[in-house]
C-alpha cells in the first residue's frame, strides 16, 4: 500500500493478518479447515431452482432500487408482523455487507462516535473509518458480555450510533434479553442510532433469538439470505428502519451498488419459506461436538449462536498458538484479527463432523504441548 495515488481512507483497510493465515493455508495439503465463516451446506434445491427459473424467463434485468416488490412485500409482512411499528421500512441490499456500508454512509458524519464492541465483526471499524467516523470499541473480555454502565459512560455528545451483532461473529456469544433491551433503550434515551446486525438471527440454538427492534422502534436492522440459506456469493441482504432513514440509504445505493442481483431476489423470495429449522439443529450438534471436545482443556465462553467459538489459547499469545495449529494442519483464526487483543483464537464448525473431529484432535494435542516442551 505504499503507491502515491492511493487515498488516505484506503489505508483503514489493512487485511494484512487474515492473508498471512490465507497464504499459510495455500501451502497446506488437505487442510483440516476451520477457519471458514460460511455455512457447509448446500443452497436449498428450490432456491437453486427459481433462480434458474428467474434467469430463463429473462428476469435478468436491473432491479428495482428498493428491491424487487416479490421479495420486499413478503419481507415487510414479516416484520410488520413482528414488530408491528408504524414505521418501519425496508429495501433489499447488496448482501448484510451493502447494507453496512450504506448505513453507515447514510449516518455517520466525518467525526461522529461509533460505538461497538470488541470482539468485533472484521469490517466494523473499517468502515466506521471509511467514513471519517471515530472508532470506539468496548471491551467485552473475558466473558464478552456487554457491561451496559461501560457503554453508558462511552457516550459523548458525538456518539452517533451503536452497532451490536447477537450471535455474534467471531465468538458466537448471544446477547440476553436484558443487554439486548438495556442497549436498545439507552440508544433511544440518548437519541443515538441503533444498528443491529443480525445475519446470523436463525442460528440461535439456546434462547429465542430476539432483536433491539422490539425495544426501540427507531432501531435499524440488517439481514441477509447469505448465513441463513448458504447464499453467501449471491449477495442478498435487506435493511429495515424508518422510512426517512431507509429512503436515504436507497438512494446512495443507486449511485453505488445499484441494487442487488435480480434473479438471486426473485430467488430469495422464495428462500423465504424454506423452513431451515433441520440445518439449525445440525448446527447446534457440531457446536456441541466442538465445545465438548475442547471443554476441558479450554478457557471458552459457551456460544449460543451463529458456527463459532473463540477460546482462549492455552499457551502463547493468538497468533503464535494458530503458527503452530497451522503446522500441524489446523487452519483457525487469530484472535487479533477481530479485536486489540491478541489472546484467543477463532474456530468455526460449519465444517462436516469428521472435519470437527480432527480438529478437536489436533486442538487437544496443541493445549497439553507448548512447541518449546515438544521433545
Ligand atoms: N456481518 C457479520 C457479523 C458477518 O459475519 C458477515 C459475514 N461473515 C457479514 C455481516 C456479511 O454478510 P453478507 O454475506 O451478507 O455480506
Amino acid at each position: 500500500m505504499n503507491h502515491p495515488w492511493i487515498a488516505n481512507r484506503t489505508r483503514s483497510f489493512d487485511s494484512s493478518g487474515i492473508r498471512k493465515v490465507f497464504d499459510l493455508a495455500t501451502q497446506m495439503k488437505d487442510p483440516i479447515n476451520l477457519s471458514i465463516g460460511q455455512p457447509d451446506f448446500e443452497v436449498p434445491e428450490e432456491v437453486r431452482a427459481a433462480c434458474i427459473e428467474a434467469i430463463e424467463s429473462g428476469k435478468n434485468g436491473y432491479a428495482l432500487t428498493q428491491g424487487m416488490p416479490v421479495l420486499r412485500e413478503k419481507i415487510q409482512a414479516k416484520i410488520d408482523q413482528q414488530y408491528g411499528h408504524s414505521d418501519r421500512k425496508l429495501f433489499v441490499s447488496s448482501g448484510t455487507s451493502g447494507g453496512l456500508v450504506l448505513a453507515l454512509l447514510a449516518l455517520v458524519n466525518p467525526g461522529d462516535e461509533v460505538i461497538f464492541f470488541d470482539p468485533y465483526f472484521v469490517m466494523y471499524q473499517p468502515l466506521v473509518e471509511l467514513v471519517g467516523g471515530v472508532p470506539i470499541p468496548i471491551d467485552t473480555y473475558p466473558d464478552f458480555r456487554i457491561d451496559l454502565q461501560r457503554v453508558a459512560d462511552a457516550v459523548t455528545t458525538r456518539t452517533k450510533m451503536i452497532i451490536m451483532n447477537s450471535p455474534a461473529n467471531p465468538t458466537g456469544v448471544t446477547c440476553s434479553q436484558e443487554e439486548i433491551k438495556g442497549l436498545a433503550q439507552l440508544a433511544a434515551e440518548r437519541n443515538i442510532a441503533i444498528l443491529s446486525d443480525e445475519i446470523y438471527s436463525h442460528f440461535s440454538y439456546d434462547t429465542p433469538f430476539e432483536s433491539p427492534a422490539l425495544y426501540n422502534e427507531q432501531a435499524i436492522v440488517i439481514d441477509g439470505f447469505s448465513k441463513s440459506h448458504a447464499m453467501t456469493g449471491w449477495r442478498v441482504g435487506y435493511v429495515h428502519g424508518p422510512e426517512t432513514l431507509i429512503d436515504e440509504m436507497a438512494k446512495l445505493q443507486q449511485y453505488s451498488f445499484v441494487c442487488a442481483p435480480q434473479p438471486a431476489q426473485w430467488a430469495s423470495a422464495v428462500a423465504l419459506d424454506i423452513d431451515v429449522t433441520e440445518h439449525i439443529q445440525n448446527y447446534r450438534r457440531k457446536r456441541d461436538l466442538l465445545v465438548n471436545g475442547i471443554s476441558d482443556l479450554y478457557e471458552i465462553v459457551p456460544p449460543g449462536g451463529a458456527f463459532y467459538a473463540f477460546p482462549r489459547t492455552p499457551w502463547g499469545t493468538g497468533t503464535e498458538f494458530v503458527t503452530q495449529a497451522i503446522e500441524n494442519n489446523l487452519l483457525i483464526i487469530p484472535g487479533n484479527i477481530f479485536s486489540r487483543h491478541d489472546t484467543h483464537f477463532r474456530i468455526s464448525y460449519a465444517a462436516e463432523d469428521s472435519t470437527i473431529e480432527r480438529g478437536v484432535e489436533v486442538l487437544r494435542r496443541l493445549a497439553k504441548k507448548h512447541p518449546e516442551e515438544k521433545e
